[in-house]
């Protein structure tokens, strides 16, 4: 192997960066030449690629998005758009491809490999974390200690004011986020996916609680939970028990940011196992970090396999008043 390239794909997360600026300087000591593709899969159909240098990923590590953008493309997931990208790989003597992205990027991927033999290693980038095969994915834990940070604010307003306060984290199908963040924000409920959430129990916990002196609460919420947004959960737990709350939305707040050091380390373990993985012909393959060791899984295993949340976490979050 001659020559490698490098994208981001799906929504970005912080610390994707810090990978591409690994993944470029290890295939690079690697004797690797190494090309950025622009806008992922999309950049990737248009041939918006350029060779990257040592010096063009300096002083990108601590910075948030990333350099190369991030897209979604409809053309890619037809066998006509995997063509093109295929075709502009090979026009350069490319033949291994690292992706950092989610599940759905490395679906992609892996028709990229079956069907063209580009060889293709995925990085989980998505401050989600609900990528199975790696302990933590790039970008959760910026996203959440951006979402403490704005709750310790909030936490302060509610208290001050005796209110009830429900904020809405990111995590459309999943709750890490919110568990994390609702735990490390001393949350009074967090209400998540993965478990029922019973407005019932939850309006008598915060009818007694104040009864009992605690004039200020706050639930954080994923925005995928099953009983609704953040709006709804307001409307339904007025409607049940008269308490009136106010809505703290933080959306994309938590997409952005510098990367925490954790994010930083994890990306450079990521972008360097990425490349090894190539040049060890072990794709199509996803690289993950688990007990601190970096791993190499079956890229199908980000769709088919099922991360759990953390069962003492979620004992925590439910349990301690
Ligand atoms: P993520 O990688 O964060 O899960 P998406 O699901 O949006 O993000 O996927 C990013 C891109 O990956 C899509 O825009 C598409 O180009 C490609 N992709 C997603 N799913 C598939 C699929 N099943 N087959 C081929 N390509 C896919």
């Amino acid at each position: 192997m001659k020559a490698i390239a490098v994208l981001t794909s799906g929504g970005d997360s912080p610390g994707m960066n810090a990978g591409i600026r690994a993944t470029v300087r290890t295939a690079l000591t690697s004797g690797l030449s190494v090309f950025g593709i622009r806008r992922g899969y999309q950049g990737l159909i248009e041939d918006d690629m350029i060779p990257l240098k040592s010096t063009d990923v300096s002083n990108i590590l601590q910075r948030g998005g990333t350099i190369l953008h991030s897209a979604r493309s409809e053309e890619f997931r037809t066998s006509g758009g995997r063509i093109k990208a295929a075709e502009n790989l090979k026009s350069r003597g490319i033949e291994g491809l690292v992706i950092f992205g989610g599940d759905g990027s490395f679906r992609g991927a892996n028709d990229l490999q079956l069907e063209h033999s580009i060889r293709v290693v995925g990085a989980p980038a998505t401050i989600d974390n609900d990528i199975w095969g790696s302990d933590f994915t790039i970008g959760f834990d910026t996203a959440v200690n951006t979402a403490l940070e704005a709750i310790d604010k909030v936490r302060d307003t509610a208290a001050a004011h005796d209110r009830l306060f429900i904020v809405e984290v990111m995590g459309r199908y999943a709750g890490f986020i919110a568990l994390e963040v609702g735990i490390g924000a001393g949350a009074e409920e967090i209400l998540i996916p993965e478990t029922v959430t019973d407005i019932p129990t939850i309006c008598r916990k915060l009818t007694e609680r104040y009864k009992g002196g605690r004039t200020s609460s706050i639930l954080v919420v994923a925005e995928g939970d099953e009983a609704g947004n953040a709006y709804e959960i307001a409307e339904k737990i007025e409607k049940h028990s008269g308490i009136k709350s106010h809505v703290t939305i933080l959306g994309h707040v938590q997409r952005g940011g510098n990367p925490t050091a954790a994010d930083r380390m994890l990306a450079t373990k990521l972008g360097y196992g990425a490349v090894k993985a190539l040049l060890d012909d072990a794709a199509p393959c996803m690289v993950g970090v688990q007990n601190g060791v970096i791993n190499r899984h079956p890229l199908a295993d980000a769709w088919t396999r099922k991360k759990d949340l953390d069962k003492l976490l979620v004992q925590l979050g439910s349990g301690l008043e």
